[in-house]
């Protein structure tokens, strides 16, 4: 059966490279009905902090994709792994080597000096004697002759010259795995079939197979997918929008299905479909249509498809969301839920839905947007006053009656129903922009409409 995994570092927030990886280990093993695990690789203490372990637990969680099971600690499997580097040591597969930092880092400088790349080229790999009581590291003995090849689900068939691949270290001098040997065990260990990462990996690979093949395990199938670029085609940076995923949910208003509809159409394709439901992405995903450049991230097309989901969402939830954001209490929530149908037509995020309603809550006198406040002048004043004087008759404050009630001003004052409509939102609503004239009015109801149109003829 297949067995993903994701096994981010936590030195940093859950970025959406990350995010995406996830997605589709995660994807990968809903189509064939596997499991898909969550390894936090912490091994680096220093660099790892409980933030970014929330952040990504986090993160996961709010996208739908967190670990089938509690999420594993590579910390927590040290000795498994030191152990793994003792038996590639009793196999011959590995060496200690008594290189001191000082003599490496000389080598380092000669090779340099003399325009050549450094190449680890440790005389302890040959060597039978072991000095007394000295620190050692563990270094792989990698092959020299011959070729490594993988055939990568994404890449296609990769080959590296094993004359590329030095002697890396597998174990420290203070007995820590490295990242290389940490990732190869618990991937064995945990029975990964199928390993689903950024491309930026790919040369681990070679290495991580020199492992893997000196152990005798099976090998599993790589899939390294291209990384994400900037809209320019660049590396992406913070500046394109490389945040993390909590920052698209809290400061730009993304809801989680529109992000991971957005992520999987980021790289991957089924014809022209944009709008993929969770439940036809995992019946349609596969790794053959992941391609092999890197995709752009467009903040523009991730907004539509956004607009998209806010218009399908429920209202209640929509509510929910928006709420917090503009700080109102229970009752305002259900004159909230009643305004959604209207406002969630105009919004693409949920900030454009709270700005869209926050005229539903502001406290009169209305603060009135300047684009706004051209649109209230002296000449504008009597057609304000006609239309109060009609409002305030109305016996039924409904769509109907307003309707009528509008267009008759207009038509008695002589203006077409726009010249009339955009002095009245500007008062109703301090802005240029609402829902229809006449569901601003349904939703303010009788005496807050009133009150706000005779604020402005003052
Ligand atoms: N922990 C590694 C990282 O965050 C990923 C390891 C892997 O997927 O093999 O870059």
């Amino acid at each position: 059966a297949v067995v993903t995994r994701f096994a981010p570092s936590p030195t940093g927030f859950l970025h959406i490279g990350g995010a995406r990886t996830a997605l589709f280990n995660w994807l990968f093993a809903r189509h064939h009905g596997g499991r898909y695990l969550l390894r936090i690789e912490d091994t680096d203490k220093a660099r790892s902090t409980k933030e970014a372990i929330d952040a990504i637990l986090d993160g996961l969680d709010w996208l739908g994709i967190s670990g089938d099971g509690q999420p594993y600690f590579q910390s927590e499997f040290e000795t498994r792994h030191a152990e793994v580097a003792h038996d590639l040591l009793a196999k011959g597969a590995a060496y200690r080597c008594y290189l001191t930092p000082e003599e490496l880092q000389a080598r380092r400088e000669q090779a340099q000096a003399e325009r050549r790349p450094f190449r680890i080229d440790s005389e302890w790999r040959d060597r039978n004697d072991q000095p007394e009581g000295q620190p050692y590291v563990i270094r792989i003995k990698a092959a020299r002759e011959g070729e490594t090849v993988i055939e990568d689900l994404v890449q296609g068939r990769v080959a590296v010259a094993n004359a590329e691949l030095d002697d890396f270290v597998l174990l420290r001098s203070d007995g820590t795995p490295t990242y290389m040997l940490a990732v190869v065990v618990d991937d064995h260990d945990m029975g990964v079939t199928h390993i689903v990462r950024g491309d930026d990996h790919l040369n681990n690979a070679f290495r991580q197979l020199g492992i893997i093949r000196a152990m005798n395990w099976p090998e599993p199938t790589y899939a390294h997918i291209p990384l994400i670029h900037g809209s320019d085609g660049a590396k992406l940076s913070k500046r394109h929008g490389a945040l993390g995923v909590d920052a698209y949910r809290d400061e730009l208003g993304i809801l989680p299905e529109a992000l991971t509809n957005y992520l999987l159409r980021l790289g991957w394709g089924h014809g022209d479909d944009e709008i993929i439901s969770r439940e036809q992405a995992v019946e349609w995903f596969d790794l053959d249509h992941v391609g092999k450049s890197p995709s752009r991230f467009d903040f523009k097309k991730l907004e539509n498809l956004n607009g998209h989901y806010i218009r399908e969402a429920d209202d209640g939830r929509l509510a929910e969301l928006v709420a917090p954001r503009l700080g109102i209490d229970a009752d305002q929530k259900s004159q909230l839920v009643r305004a959604m149908p209207e406002l969630k037509a105009r919004a693409a995020t949920l900030n454009q839905l709270s700005d869209g309603a926050a005229f539903l809550f502001a406290t009169r006198p209305l603060t009135i947007e300047p684009a706004a406040a051209d649109l209230l002048g002296d000449d504008t004043r009597s057609l304000l006053e006609r239309a109060h004087a009609a409002l305030a008759q109305l016996p039924d404050w409904e769509h109907e009656a307003l309707d009528s009630a509008v267009r008759k001003v207009a038509e008695d004052a002589g203006v077409k129903l726009g010249k009339l409509a955009q002095p009245l939102r500007a008062a109703l609503t301090g802005k240029t922009t609402s829902p229809g004239i006449f569901d601003v009015l349904l939703l303010l109801g009788q005496s807050e409409s009133l009150a706000r149109i005779a604020d402005q003829m003052k």
